[in-house]
């Protein structure tokens, strides 16, 4: 039997950056990965995936609407070729995952393919697809086995007319009307990226706006765009029923007043949130609790309540990001190494990848507000930068919230053209504890997204911003 420092269950983001942190540092390390590519949800059916559709349908809406702008004219149709788009999609995941296999043999970590359980609190066995079983002892296990689309109870995902995420990027045709059930990070990505390629799309969102967590700024600046792209929006609908009714999905829900509002489609995307995933690693049999929401239950050291067993990324508690998960992987492997890392989730950011992005780091407004923070804004529209009037890309602001006292930054928020880039500017002045003062006696690059930036960090101190 082979035995090793550490085991990792899962290869996501999580696990096999936990991994290559765990090899670095000079620990026997093995992964094991129930499919058959490495990366989890990110890189096969997750980020990559979303990224590269997004990217494709931004090309082909700029070829249909705004090349003209440009002066770029194309004789004859600008035409689809859904085919390969998804083709090309499919090339972009391969690479990736692919990479990831490369990363495992270069650090001298150990490959296997199958369901990793527990047989007890240092056995894990590996069932593979073809039914051979084999066990491995380790000294440590990190547990990073992900998440999964959620669901409602009474909708019956068909995988062909009612789909989740996993579906809606490889679907063979564009919907008619696409109706989209959450009106958070995945409605909106994929919703977008099927209405540039042609489809009506309808929001339906229980809650009164849509990215209900992030910053009320941003959600009515979102909308008030996708809406000019002809995105529908019902916020403050409760969804009470779903039917695949053959070529249509009949949605069915309740307004705010309780009236009862149905909606009619050919395809219905659910994404209301993704839930721990657990099933089949046995966590019983090494007496590791789950929470009453699923999640491996973790302590400050992401340690689960038996000692040499850790969890990170979405089968814990917190923000179902890439990057949470990655720092929780390095954290967990530093610590297996006797180090004290640290991680600060105040400064995760949170990013959607619509157009125009949006992007956050630290507290939003409302939190300010409920946590009783006396705080300033300053706010910068993307529309005054000469940058955002050169590309046409004039939607967005850039918003600082400042301590009202001491001036520290507490949070960013942003929408606009290539804000998931610029949101690294925020976190890095935030890591430091940088005031908006600080920020705003930066030289920033003309002409640059980024002077919205320092604009915004003008306007946080005393309405000195420049260019409005
Ligand atoms: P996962 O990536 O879910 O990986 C878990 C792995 O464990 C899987 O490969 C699974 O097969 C394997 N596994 C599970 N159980 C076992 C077992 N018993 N034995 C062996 N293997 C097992 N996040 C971002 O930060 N940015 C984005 O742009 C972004 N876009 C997204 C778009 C979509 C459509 C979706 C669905 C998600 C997106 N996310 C994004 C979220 C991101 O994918 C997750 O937060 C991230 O993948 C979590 O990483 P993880 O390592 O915890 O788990
Ligand atoms: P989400 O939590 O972002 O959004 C779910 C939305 O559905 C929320 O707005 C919620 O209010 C709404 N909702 C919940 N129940 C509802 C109901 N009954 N009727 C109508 N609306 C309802 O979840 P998601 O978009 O499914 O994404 C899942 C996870 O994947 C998220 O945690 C997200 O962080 C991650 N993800 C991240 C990215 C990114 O970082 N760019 C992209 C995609 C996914």
């Amino acid at each position: 039997m082979s035995t090793y420092d550490v085991a990792v269950i899962g290869s996501g983001p999580g696990g096999y950056v936990a991994a290559i942190r765990c090899a670095q540092l000079g620990l026997k390390t093995a992964i094991i990965e129930k499919y058959a590519t490495m990366g989890g949800t990110c890189l096969n059916v997750g980020c990559i995936p979303s990224k590269a559709l997004l990217d494709s349908s931004h090309h082909y809406e700029d070829a249909l609407k705004h090349f003209e702008d440009h002066g770029i004219e194309i004789p004859g149709e600008v035409k689809l070729n859904l085919e390969k788009m998804m083709s090309r999609k499919a090339s972009v995941v391969e690479q990736t995952t692919k990479g990831i296999e490369f990363l495992m043999d270069k650090n001298k970590i150990d490959t296997f393919q199958g369901m990793g359980s527990f047989k007890d609190k240092t056995h894990i066995n590996i069932a593979s697809a073809e039914g051979e079983d084999q066990t491995i002892e380790a000294k440590h296990t990190i547990i990073a086995t992900g998440s999964k689309p959620a669901s409602l109870p009474f909708i019956d995902i068909d995988k062909e007319r009612v789909i989740t995420s996993t579906e809606a990027l490889k679907l063979k045709e564009v919907p008619k009307h696409m109706l989209v059930i959450g009106g958070g990070v995945i409605g909106l990505e994929l919703g977008q990226v099927y209405k540039r390629l042609g489809a009506d799309v309808t929001v339906i969102e229980y809650m009164d706006r849509i990215i209900p967590t992030m910053d009320a700024a941003q959600s009515k600046e979102l909308t008030k765009v996708m809406k000019k792209q002809k995105v529908k929006f019902a916020v403050s609908h409760k969804v009470t029923s779903v039917e695949n009714t053959g070529d249509e999905v009949v949605v069915k829900a309740t307004d705010k007043k309780g009236k009862e509002v149905e909606f009619k489609g050919d395809y219905c995307l659910v994404s209301v949130g993704r839930k721990p995933f657990t099933n089949g690693l046995a966590a019983d049999n090494a007496g590791v609790k789950l929470n009453d929401r699923g999640q491996v239950e973790v302590n400050e050291h992401l340690q689960t309540n038996v000692e040499n067993i850790y969890a990170i990324g979405d089968v814990i508690k917190g923000a179902m990001l890439a990057h949470k998960a990655e720092e929780e992987g390095v954290f967990v492997a530093e610590t297996i190494a006797g180090q004290k890392p640290h991680i600060d989730y105040n400064l995760i950011p949170g990013v959607v990848y619509t157009w125009p992005e949006v992007a956050s780091v630290g507290k939003t407004e409302e939190q300010l507000k409920e946590d009783k923070i006396e705080y300033t804004s300053g706010q910068f529209p993307m529309r005054a930068l000469g940058r955002s009037r050169a590309s046409g890309d004039t939607d967005g602001f850039v918003k600082i919230l400042t301590n009202k006292e001491t001036d520290e930054v507490l949070g960013v928020h942003m929408v606009g053209a290539r804000v998931a880039d610029l949101i690294a500017e925020a976190v890095t002045a935030m890591e430091f504890r940088a005031s908006a003062e600080d920020i705003s006696r930066m030289s920033h690059a003309h002409p640059t997204y980024a002077e919205a930036v320092k604009e915004a960090a003008l306007a946080a101190t005393g309405n000195r911003a420049l260019h409005v």
